[in-house]
């Protein structure tokens, strides 16, 4: 039998349609229009492309979203005080902050003076922490597209053994805690897991998050497990890739995301949720 696909591109149309209409309604009875302010510190290609495409997003919706691109040269003084300036201005209501930064930045020295309620991409200390204590409020992007897709084919948690590849504060942690938090038995895997074949054989639900192509082999997926591919491989041909062995493990899992096509559009559509959750608790 051959895997069902689990279709992000079209999950996350319907998202973003259902986000624009409660910001239409939102803005109708008289509230300000979300914002979200986006820096992007140099000029890396690939972070230019994920920000053009989260701002689209934005306008697709209804979020009024704020450019702050900055050169590479940039101190870490300057990027705390253009968050600080940020976290007062009451027209902002999410500040996004695209990684990686340049190296003489220490990323979670700044990414910590994101006031809490204005962190869309839930990577502060507090957002992380709400989530391990089962209350979350902002939730990061990626994991939580993640339970979106995975609540989407109304998968069952209790009792079911998820496997998370990778351990990143971005991706595989919040991840682990979003699976156990729904009620599943987790195993968190990493680079220094031995034997992560024994592993991967567990998984009724099986996350990876290496960046690394091919890195789960087809051969080792359990019959009818659930797997999301979170993992984006440039192949030297130009193409995308995740780290599944997709065409072997498609005939073994029940279902099975794409690479391109899965998660990725997710995060952007759970930043978009994000940045209306941060505009409706603060009401204005
Ligand atoms: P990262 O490099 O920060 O973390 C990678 C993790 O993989 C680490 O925890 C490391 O211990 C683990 N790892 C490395 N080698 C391993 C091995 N041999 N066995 C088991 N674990 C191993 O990366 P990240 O930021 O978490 O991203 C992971 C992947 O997900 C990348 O391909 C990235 O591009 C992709 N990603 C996709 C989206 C999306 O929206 N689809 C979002 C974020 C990241």
């Amino acid at each position: 039998m051959v895997a069902q696909l689990i279709d992000g591109k079209a999950l996350a149309a319907q998202t973003r349609k259902e986000i624009a209409a409660t910001i239409l309604t939102r803005t109708t009875q008289g509230f300000s229009q979300p914002g979200l302010a986006v820096i992007l510190v140099g000029n890396d290609p690939a972070s230019e492309i994920y920000v053009r495409n989260k701002r689209h997003a934005c306008t697709e919706v209804g979020i009024k979203s704020i450019y702050h691109p900055l050169p590479d040269t940039t101190t870490e003084q300057t990027l705390i005080s253009l968050i600080k300036t940020l976290n007062q201005d009451t027209q902002i209501h999410g500040i996004l902050l695209q990684l990686p930064l340049p190296a003489s930045i220490n990323s979670d020295k700044v990414l910590e003076h994101i006031t809490p309620e204005k962190d869309v991409d839930g990577f502060h200390p507090y957002n992380l922490g709400r989530l391990a204590q089962r209350r979350p409020l902002l939730r990061p992007c990626t994991p939580y597209g993640v339970m979106m897709l995975l609540n989407s084919i109304n998968t069952t948690y209790k009792g079911r053994h998820a496997v998370v590849v990778g351990a990143s504060n971005i991706v595989g942690r919040p991840m682990a805690l979003e699976l156990l938090m729904a009620g599943c038995t987790v195993t968190i895997c990493h680079r220094y897991t031995q034997d992560l074949a024994s592993h991967v054989k567990q998984a009724d639900i099986l996350v990876s998050a290496v960046g690394k192509p091919s890195i789960i082999k087809g051969e080792w997926i359990k019959p009818q497990a659930t797997i999301v591919d979170v993992g984006i491989n440039r192949l030297p041909d130009g193409s995308l890739t995740g780290d599944v062995e997709f065409h072997i493990a498609k005939e073994k899992a029940a279902w099975i995301t794409p690479v391109p096509g899965g998660v990725g559009p997710m995060t952007v559509a759970t930043l978009l949720q994000n940045t209306l959750t941060a505009a409706e608790q603060f009401q204005q």
